[in-house]
């Protein structure tokens, strides 16, 4: 079974993100960039699956700027066997991307693809649900745990006050959740091991899909500044203030 694992590159979560002063969109001058951290989750589960003797080929793909290239090299020191990165410099809105793993998926004929419930610079979740319904496949999404079986993948979802389990016939798109697993640290010699991983290198123009943006970006705002705090001496006091303000 070959497992297929988008990756995308993202502004680091450690980092506090600056927003331009045009409000144009967040400054990434600068500013260390890392795998966007559900699709770290995604590359564990997947290379786990290879470990179990599941899963045959974890092929990773990456839509971004050539930078990308360092997010692909992490997922091969984790487990991964080879990457796809289909340069552009451009920003791919989730329907783009979902368009071009469509695309890759035609090509690679993987019969899962795990993808993150959400990057975390964009925060849209949409890009597996939308792949799902372009390929008219199954998805499980939000997952908690994963484990294929027969043809099938049942897979445990975090819902709203609980979780459930579906059970998806293979092939079938699955996102994953942050308690899915703990991802590992790449090792020294499997990161030296990584640089000899093929990375096949693309454009978007190889795939012949329709890219252009549906999705005007009016502002980006930092949110408001909080007020400072006030200290009170005593209980009593800290009752009038709450009773003055409405709280109590
Ligand atoms: P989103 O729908 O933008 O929140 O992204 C959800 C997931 O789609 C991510 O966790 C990735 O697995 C995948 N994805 C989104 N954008 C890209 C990209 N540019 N390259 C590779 N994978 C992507």
């Amino acid at each position: 079974m070959k497992v297929l694992v988008p990756v995308k590159r993202v502004i680091d979560y450690n980092v506090k993100a600056r927003v331009k002063p045009d409000q144009s969109g967040v400054d990434l001058a600068n500013v260390k960039m890392s795998m966007n951290p559900f699709d770290e989750i995604s590359v564990e589960e997947a290379v786990r699956l290879k470990e179990a003797g599941t899963a045959t080929e974890v092929v990773v793909v990456s839509i971004g700027p050539q930078q990308c290239q360092e997010t692909l090299r992490t997922a091969l020191a984790m487990g991964a066997d080879r990457g796809i990165l289909i340069k552009t410099d451009d920003k791919v809105e989730p329907l783009a991307v979902a368009k071009l793993l469509k695309a890759v998926v035609a090509e690679e004929s993987p019969e899962l693809v795990i993808l993150g419930k959400q990057a975390i610079d964009d925060d849209s979740n949409q890009t597996g649900q939308m792949l799902a319904a372009l390929l008219d496949w199954p998805q499980g999404t939000f997952a908690n745990e994963v484990k294929v079986d027969g043809g099938k993948a049942n897979v445990t979802r975090e819902i709203d006050g609980g979780l459930q389990t579906v059970a998806l016939d293979l092939p079938a798109i699955v996102t994953t959740d942050l308690r899915l697993n703990e991802p590992r640290y790449a090792s020294l010699p499997n990161i030296m091991k990584a640089k000899k991983k093929p990375i096949d290198m693309k454009e978007i123009g190889d795939y012949g899909v329709d890219v252009a943006p549906r999705l005007t970006t009016v502002k980006v705002t930092e949110p408001p500044v909080r007020e400072a705090g006030e200290i009170v001496e005593d209980v009593p006091t800290l009752v009038s203030k709450l009773k003055a303000k409405g709280a109590l």
